[in-house]
């Protein structure tokens, strides 16, 4: 289970931030300005996905470097074509003589992704950032990061630049029988919780597990639990689509990568009085927005990426692609 919501406000810049319940764990979607995220929730993020490298996706690039140097950490990083060089640059920017001598290990592992092919480097802090592997190129079909709960999948968009949508996926989701815990004599708690992180995480069926209340506990086996009060059942889905021109072919991508998503985060630059202004800008409309999350039958709609001429009239954005999203466009 994960909560999922936008960095800054629809005119700032883009970014999903993704945290999972029951993990330290969270996921970042776009690389924008990041200051309003507290150094606590940013040392949380371990994965990255950029859409593209137009500055308002790929600035917070510094920010996040300086709030994890001198920590213990990896940090992955996927992005679309020239990603590498980008990365590199940035690295190169600044000066590293004093690094060797931190104790922490800092590494950045990057990924550019082209329609068929992978390359990945990696770069330690205590090496001054310079690549410590040679590249390492692998197939790729699309396929971001397949871990045991979840993975992350994308497509190539266009706008102007190849630019990357991509879609979160758990493989499953913890439910509570509660019928059951009634027969078992056991109440609803907090401990359910700790329950549900240690399915997720696939600990082993001897592991022992505290149910307790006011009056008491009593300790069972996470095996006994597994079996009688847990179902397991499909888990969350999210996608992310920022910047791209309108097109058949990459609506038809779009549909097909968000599609059942349980929140669709989608670009809505322009209302359609401006579409012409849109599409020679590469961006969607609010209206090819709503009916793109409609033909997708995501459940829910979130959008971002207003253009500042529409400050302190974002209503009209939602309320164009709202019409269009729930089918009531006349
Ligand atoms: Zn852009």
């Amino acid at each position: 289970m994960f909560n999922a919501h936008l960095i800054n406000d629809p005119y700032g810049d883009p970014g999903v931030y993704v945290e999972f319940k029951f993990r330290r764990e969270a996921l970042l979607f776009d690389l924008g300005d990041l200051h309003v995220l507290p150094p606590r929730k940013l040392l949380k993020i371990n994965h990255i996905f950029v859409s593209h490298t137009h500055m308002d996706h790929f600035i917070g690039f510094d920010h996040l470097l300086r709030v994890c140097l001198g920590r213990d950490k990896r940090l992955s990083l996927f992005g679309p074509p020239g990603f590498i060089g980008n990365v590199e640059s940035k690295l190169g920017a600044y000066t590293w003589n004093l690094v060797e001598n931190y104790t922490n290990d800092f590494l950045l592992s990057v990924t550019e992704v082209h329609p068929d092919e992978s390359m990945t480097r990696e770069y330690r802090c205590q090496d001054a950032f310079r690549p410590v592997t040679p590249m390492v190129r692998k197939d790729f079909s699309g396929i971001f990061l397949d871990e045991p709960f979840f993975f992350v999948k994308g497509e190539f968009l266009r706008h102007k630049v190849p630019s990357l949508a991509f879609a979160l996926e758990e493989k499953m989701s913890v439910n509570i029988k509660k019928s059951e815990l009634v027969e078992m004599g056991l109440p609803v708690g907090p401990w359910l919780m700790e329950l549900k992180g240690r399915i997720l995480r696939n600990e082993t069926d001897e592991t022992p597990v505290r149910a307790w209340w006011k009056e008491g506990e009593i300790v069972l086996s996470l095996g006994e639990l597994r079996e009688r009060v847990v179902k397991l059942t499909r888990g969350q889905k999210m996608a992310y689509v920022a910047d791209t021109g309108y097109s058949e072919e990459d609506a038809g991508r779009i549909v097909d990568l968000a599609r059942g998503a349980d929140i669709l985060f989608i670009e809505a630059c322009f209302l359609d009085a401006d579409a012409e202004r849109a599409a020679e800008k590469h961006h969607l409309t609010a209206l090819q927005a709503g009916r793109l999350a409609r033909r997708a039958e995501a459940k829910r709609m979130i959008l971002f990426h207003f253009s500042p001429k529409y400050q302190g009239c974002g209503h009209l954005l939602e309320e164009e692609a709202t019409r269009a999203f729930e089918g009531s466009e006349t």
